[in-house]
């Protein structure tokens, strides 16, 4: 069974009774709403031309050009809160007039030509889960915008066991790239929240980043070769072991966003499946404690694949709203109380490996917690975490039909930088969501240099006007961001929601420039995701 157009999941957890209680406390009385079923979206009419349609017909075969509404209506927009709000109400306005499933490159490679031919835009579009307008129907100088959907192409080409490489189409979900290594013993260990929906080939183009990115890396630290149409012909970059053959143009293509051409294959650096794994818990007695802890253990030292750290906040809101058993709440509700911590931070360490690998690592980070005066919860803890990993995005439903605004959102600073970005998207989000917005934050990538902060906002929607309502807020924080010092996005990508605040990223108005000089040169008819990722201004927002 599929989740619904305006689903994340195909089941909806209730909000326990305490979480009830937290929110009307809180937010006060809320106006519910429920979800439009597909059949009631409103789209409108198609602009593709009778003979576009025959032409990628011809190319694709009649099973791969789709225009019925209901495909084009569960093509409209991606994950964020304004594309859920959107849909839920109906309105299928971002869809595109076609969606198009290539079989293999040699097709995607056709459609380019004919969409580059007859102007029409292509947002490429792997699992659907851009929450940054990554697939917003943007047209730029087009009039007719296709759907270019790679589900079909989800294939695993190749297995290298002596160089541990994989070769994939890019259109794969991960729950099936990692069955087809498992055949072979191996894993990819990249697992980010949206492990069942996203595609290996979104990951590339979007430099995602997975809970495990502190051993495995991120995505960029994964890919080795890869393969990618464009209008003017094919990129191909082998996996090397190394090289100084000039700039590593596989780095352009990593955030690339579609702008620049279609991943067709991806060759991934794989590991074998680690024989042990173990999660656990701990609570430091505060939020800069825990962060010296994380600190030193980016910094010095073997350090655990999976670490995250939650704010006070978070802590306490997890532990109201999370599905986790009853033994457990109860558990760290207890510790909470004999340690008379009232801004306790909830840590969760996680290791994979061999079984002396893992305990050597561990005595060594238990050992850094402890100096930081933190204090260790157990097991149970650490799987209770690992066990409801993947259930936000399922109470998100939950609480958008309670009426809520519910929606996260993410940044990272060097060390140093850190504590004032964290301040500053505090605040922004305060100014503009009222003192009852529920925000917990927490740290789930850390590096030498520094860390990742994500956000995740429960707020009294204004029923009125839920869109412009988080897009005030989060053009706010936006603005705060790059104020404080941090970066405007750490994995969720530019899209549409990060490119007017994206340039100092890029390195000012010279990268900007260099950046329109590479989509000029490949998609001089701009038809690639117009809209995405490539300011219209050089300066710096
Ligand atoms: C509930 C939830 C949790 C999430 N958690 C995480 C997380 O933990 N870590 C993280 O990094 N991200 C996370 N994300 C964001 C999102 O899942 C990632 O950005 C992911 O990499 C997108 O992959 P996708 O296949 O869904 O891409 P899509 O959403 O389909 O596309 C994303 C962008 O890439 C382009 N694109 C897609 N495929 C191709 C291709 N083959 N060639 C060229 N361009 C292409 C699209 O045009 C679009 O601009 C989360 C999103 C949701 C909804």
């Amino acid at each position: 069974m599929e989740p619904s157009w305006t689903s994340w999941g195909t089941t909806q957890p209730e909000l326990p009774p305490a979480a009830r209680e937290l929110l009307e406390s809180r937010l006060g009385a809320l106006t519910p709403t429920q979800a439009a079923p597909i059949e009631s979206a409103e789209l409108p009419a198609s602009r593709l031309r009778r003979s576009v349609i025959d032409r990628l017909i011809d190319a694709v075969g009649p099973r791969g050009v789709l225009a019925d509404d209901a495909t084009r209506a569960r093509h409209a927009g991606g994950q964020a809160y304004a594309d859920l709000i959107r849909r839920r109400a109906g309105d299928a306005g971002q869809a595109p007039d076609a969606v198009v499933l290539p079989r293999d490159a040699a097709d995607v490679a056709k459609v380019l030509q004919i969409c580059a031919d007859d102007y029409v835009a292509v947002v490429p579009w792997g699992g659907g889960t851009s929450v940054v307008g990554g697939l917003d129907a943007e047209r730029g100088r087009c009039t007719g915008l296709i759907a270019l959907d790679v589900s079909r192409m989800d294939r695993l080409l190749a297995v290298d066991e002596t160089s541990m490489l994989a070769t994939f189409e890019p259109g794969i979900r991960t729950p099936e790239a990692e069955r087809l290594l498992a055949e072979h013993g191996l894993t990819l260990g990249h697992v980010p929240q949206s492990f069942e929906r996203a595609s290996l080939g979104g990951y590339v183009v979007t430099r995602s980043a997975g809970q495990a990115s502190t051993g495995v890396g991120r995505f960029d630290d994964l890919v080795a070769g890869l393969r990618m149409a464009t209008p003017i012909g094919e990129l191909v970059l082998d996996p090397i072991g190394g090289s100084a053959a000039g700039p590593d143009l596989r780095r352009l293509v990593m955030g690339s966003e579609g702008t620049l051409g279609v991943v067709t294959e991806v060759t991934v650096r794989v590991r074998r499946t680690p024989p042990v794994r173990k999660f656990e818990g701990w609570m430091a007695p505060s939020w800069d404690a825990g962060l010296a802890a994380l600190r030193r253990i980016a910094q010095d030292g073997p350090h655990p694949d999976v670490v995250r750290l939650s704010d006070p906040n978070e802590t306490i809101v997890s532990m109201t709203m999370s599905t986790a058993g009853p033994m457990t709440k109860r558990l760290l509700a207890a510790y909470l109380r004999l340690r008379r911590v009232r801004r306790g931070c909830l840590i969760v360490i996680g290791f994979q490996g061999t079984a002396e690998d893992v305990r050597h690592r561990r005595e060594y980070v238990a050992e850094i917690l402890r100096d930081n005066r933190a204090a260790p919860l157990g097991r149970s803890a650490g799987h209770a975490w690992e066990r409801n990993r993947f259930a936000a995005p399922m109470l998100r439903d939950t609480l958008l039909d309670e009426g809520a605004l519910a929606e996260t959102l993410e940044t990272a600073a060097t060390w140093t930088k850190l504590p004032a970005v964290y301040a500053a998207v505090r605040e922004a989000l305060r100014v503009n969501l009222g003192d009852g917005a529920v925000v917990g934050t927490h740290v789930s990538h850390v590096y030498p240099t520094g860390a990742s902060l994500y956000f995740t906002i429960i707020a009294a929607a204004d029923p009125d006007r839920r869109v412009a309502q988080w897009a005030e807020a989060k053009a706010a924080v936006n603005t705060a961001i790059v104020a404080a010092g941090g970066t405007i996005t750490h994995h969720h990508a530019v899209g549409t929601a990060h490119r007017d605040h994206v340039a100092r990223d890029l390195g000012g108005a010279v990268g900007v420039e260099m950046l329109r000089a590479v989509k000029n040169a490949v998609d001089p008819r701009g038809v690639l995701n117009p809209g995405k990722l490539i300011p219209d201004h050089e300066g710096i927002s």
